[in-house]
């Protein structure tokens, strides 16, 4: 959004890291360390005629945005991502460190625990035992289901394509995450797992801390820390305050493809309103009515929802598996693929 709204006008990012990460290819990056090179883009590759600042945003006003760097930056629009906060480091280097680190995990082990099976986890235990096959997976889930944002039928499908391959799926426990100490694991029902290493695969915190420390902000935000949203992709009751992705409370579910849709319609009307700032006649944003989304099993399989059809296997990993849409954002990025 930044690299098409900074030929209408200057723009200002604000980031905590030096780069972009597509989180699709985070699981096949701790397998294959040396793929976080396509997918990390430091911002300024890719954002020619803006200006990026690396720093948090820690609260805003009506007119403008302070950092934790002790930045002011006045805007006459404010766009709001920050769907997840990123607690990590700071240089593309750095994040290829922390994949190294993590492949020697998977090599050092014989048997891995993946805590939580949402895609994230799901994703990660069937790359480790396509590149891995020797190693034990074990993946301990909360919800009486695997992939929860989608149906049923992906869900059976999706724990049997695991099950096939040897991982043990344990649904309706929870990993003690205070006593994260291998290789004697514990659920909250005080059950054993063995392992000798862990992933946490527990979702990541959404980015709404400093939106509460904004005065004119926090009301908008609702209990589950999301921004209140009108159709035209503006922030409840706000004309030049927009969001778009995961921190939107538009009801559907939290998909890159849906933030890059609703990012459509905030640079539209970001554009009506710099031509004529009394537009009234704004695009609206339509969220989906089905949920949709494929997730990828190791780096020929998939498991796909898509509006009238559940299937897995290498016919919907045709479209994510090989490359996870890596190539799709660099050229969308203006990159090379
Ligand atoms: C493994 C995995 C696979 C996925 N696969 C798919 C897929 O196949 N298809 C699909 O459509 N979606 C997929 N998704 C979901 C998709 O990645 C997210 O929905 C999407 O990234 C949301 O984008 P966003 O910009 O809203 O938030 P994020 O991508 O979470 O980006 C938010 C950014 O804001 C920054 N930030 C947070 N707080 C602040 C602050 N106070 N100041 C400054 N910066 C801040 C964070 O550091 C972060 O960089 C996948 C996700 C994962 C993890």
């Amino acid at each position: 959004m930044s690299k098409t709204l900074s030929h209408v006008n200057g723009f200002d990012v604000n980031s905590r890291k030096e780069f972009l990460e597509i989180p699709y290819a985070e699981p096949r990056s701790v397998v294959e360390p040396s793929f976080a090179d396509r997918m990390l883009i430091p911002h300024t590759e890719y954002l020619k005629q803006a200006r990026v600042i690396l720093g948090s945003a820690e609260r805003a006003s009506v007119t403008e945005l302070v950092t934790d760097t002790g930045e002011v930056v006045s805007y006459d629009f404010l766009v709001i991502t920050t769907g997840s906060t990123f607690r990590g480091v700071k240089t593309k280097a750095e994040r290829i460190e922390e994949f190294q680190k993590d492949n020697k995990k998977i090599v050092n082990a014989e048997t891995l625990l993946v805590v939580g099976g949402g895609p994230v986890g799901v994703e990660l235990a069937a790359e480790i035992v396509t590149d891995f096959p020797e190693k034990k997976v074990k993946l301990v889930h909360g919800g009486d289901r695997l992939i929860g944002f989608l149906g049923q039928k992906a869900s059976a499908k999706t724990e049997k394509w695991l099950k096939d391959r040897g991982v043990d799926v344990i649904l309706k426990e929870r990993i003690n995450l205070d006593q994260l100490s291998p290789p004697d694991y514990v659920t909250a029902s005080l059950k054993p797992v063995k392992a000798d290493a862990h992933f946490l695969a527990v979702g990541k915190k959404l980015g709404s801390d400093w939106l509460q420390a904004s005065p004119f902000l926090k009301h908008r935000v609702t209990t589950e820390g999301r921004l209140r949203m009108e159709p035209t992709t503006q922030v409840a009751w706000l004309k030049n305050v927009f969001a778009a992705g995961d921190i939107t409370d538009f009801k559907e579910i939290k998909q890159g493809f849906t933030a890059t849709n609703q990012a459509k319609i905030v640079i539209q009307n970001i554009r009506k309103l710099i031509k004529n700032p009394e537009e009234t006649k704004l695009s609206v944003y339509k969220p989906l009515e089905k949920p949709m989304g494929i997730v990828t099993l190791g780096r020929v399989d998939a498991v796909a929802q898509l509006p009238f059809l559940t299937i897995i296997g290498w016919v919907p990993g045709l479209l994510k598996s090989k490359d996870l849409f890596v190539g799709k954002v660099r050229q969308d990025l203006g990159l090379k693929y």
